[in-house]
């Protein structure tokens, strides 16, 4: 069987190597932190992002490279593909490492998103606050994540101070400014392609975020057949206009009937964690029968699963392992203040009796006000 390389060694890397197991996959994973998760469950091998030397050993070990992270810089992604096949390929990664042109490209495919603009000095941002009006947000093009890189103006009095906090980034990472959507609700598409085309998605995900951070998830997210189609189109036009191959994810904003993107993760996402207990194939086998040319497994979901993220610490996992369709997942992880440490599903045949098990849980770990937005869901 083939040796899969991972950029990065994280969670996701961990849970693509635990998922890849049974399929015989041997890994690599390649990070510049010794002490990175995934290098529990794999070998892992430290080196800097941009160090050639240690790309080219890396490569050397292994049939096909992915990633866990996105922000490796595309210039080694590039080169390495001239080595091994990457996936996804670096043109697409490198669309989605920008914000900018990410939403450019939305703009062409003809999928509706918030205003945006490009700001290059303190001129241009307070131009074009005056033209989107407040609240807006001023967001680092390039290396944002969770909410990270990003400054929320208010009103013209925050001007001032969101330049005096990005405007240093202008060279770095570039700036953009994005009107702000008044969403009911926030949803994703998790979805894969194949090396041959194939496309397939899951069902689409209900996010609850808490900080600019996922805090929970839902799925299937109750969404009409017209909303489920125009998102499943969406994230197919724009797998297939970046001849994209592994699982991604389109983070969408609804507005009563109306879906507007955010962004997309080009690699499985937090909000595809569910799958793992709650579909018939889980996102990270997917994407490895993706980057594999294998042919793709049934997306269906197996009932209605929630995901609670866990961040800082591991709460205690009794409350969650009592439960009937409950399990745990421990990245094996450092505790520290707003980390991502792990997370748990909860799955149940129907929408009441996961709420049940939602109920109990939250109120066993004290976390009612975690589990409460996801509860006056399911219990509408
Ligand atoms: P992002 O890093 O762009 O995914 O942003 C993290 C979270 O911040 C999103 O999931 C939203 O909850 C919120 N957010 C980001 N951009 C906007 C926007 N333009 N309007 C409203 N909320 C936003």
């Amino acid at each position: 069987m083939s040796t899969v390389g991972i950029l990065g060694g994280g969670q996701l890397a961990r849970m693509m190597a635990l998922a890849g197991a049974p399929l015989g996959v041997r890994f690599v994973v390649f990070d510049p932190a010794a002490d990175a998760c995934a290098g529990q469950v794999a070998p892992l091998q430290v080196g800097a992002f941009d160090d050639t030397a240690a790309l080219a050993e890396f490569a050397a070990k292994v049939d096909v490279i992915t990633f866990d992270f996105e922000n490796v810089p595309a210039a080694s992604a590039r080169w390495l593909s001239e080595r091994r096949p990457v996936f996804p390929n670096p043109a697409a990664l490198a669309v989605a490492q920008d914000r900018l042109s990410e939403k450019t490209l939305f703009q062409e495919l003809g999928i509706p998103l918030p205003p945006f603009a490009d700001i290059r000095s303190r001129e241009e941002l307070g131009a074009k606050v005056a033209e989107f009006g407040t609240p807006c947000i001023l967001k680092t093009r390039r290396l944002g994540y969770d909410g990270k890189g990003q400054f929320r103006i208010r009103s013209d009095a925050d001007i001032d101070a969101a330049w005096q906090a990005l405007g240093v980034q202008v060279e770095k990472t570039g700036l953009i400014l994005e009107g702000f959507v008044a969403f009911d609700r926030e949803v994703s598409v998790v979805a894969v392609r194949g090396r041959d085309g194939e496309f397939r998605a899951w069902p689409l995900t209900g996010n609850w975020h808490v900080d600019g951070v996922l805090s929970a998830s839902l799925a299937p997210a109750a969404v009409s057949t017209e909303q489920y189609d125009i998102a499943i189109g969406y994230a197919r036009r724009l797998a297939e206009r970046l001849d994209y191959v592994g699982v991604f994810a389109l983070e969408l904003f609804c507005r009563g009937e109306e879906l507007l993107v955010n962004e997309m993760a080009p690699r499985v996402h937090n909000s595809g964690h569910w799958t793992s207990d709650g579909a018939e194939t889980s996102q990270f086998e997917n994407h490895l029968r993706a980057v594999l040319g294998l042919p793709l497994g049934d997306t269906r979901v197996l009932g209605h699963a929630c995901m609670l993220n866990w961040l800082g610490q591991m709460p205690d996992a009794t409350a969650v392992l009592a439960e009937p369709a409950g399990h745990w997942h421990d990245y094996g992880k450092q505790p520290r203040e707003g980390r991502k440490v792990g997370h748990a599903n909860l799955r149940e045949d129907s929408p009441a009796a996961l709420a049940d098990a939602l109920e109990r849980v939250g109120e066993s770990l004290g976390r009612q006000a975690q589990v409460a937005p996801v509860l006056d869901v399911l219990r509408r």
